[in-house]
């Protein structure tokens, strides 16, 4: 009895088939169908689509606390001031330049809205 499916066949028919389905089935999952690569690019797109917001929000907190701790910052050197001289400073543009006091340099705002000085103290401002 022969290689064969059955008895069915032949050797040489069964080599031919065979030979044949297996290049099939090599040449089947070459690359990616356009509904599996449109499912990936949805995908891909909802994720972006949830991210991108996120990461804006974030980056304009984050810009808002940095604010925040400028001003906190620049009120505790005015009272680190008044501590070593007994009284507030008379000129804030060169206080806020002292590197004494600032050595990296005056704090700003990461809007760029400048800080203004009321009674001794850096106020918050809004955006
Ligand atoms: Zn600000």
């Amino acid at each position: 009895m022969s290689n064969t499916w059955y008895g069915l066949i032949d050797n040489t028919v069964y080599k031919k088939l065979s030979a044949y389905l297996k290049e099939i089935a090599m040449n089947r999952r070459k690359g990616f169908t356009l509904i599996e690569l449109l499912i990936v690019v949805l995908i891909l797109g909802a994720l972006a689509a949830i991210a991108i917001p996120k990461i804006a929000t974030s980056s304009t907190t984050a810009k808002k606390n940095a604010c925040d701790t400028n001003v906190d910052i620049m009120n505790s050197q005015i009272e680190m001031y008044f501590a070593n001289n007994g009284a507030y400073p008379t000129d804030y543009v060169a206080f806020f330049t002292n590197a004494a006091y600032f050595p990296e340099g005056r704090p700003l705002c990461p809007f760029t809205t400048a800080y203004v000085v009321t009674a001794d103290r850096v106020v918050a401002h809004v955006h």
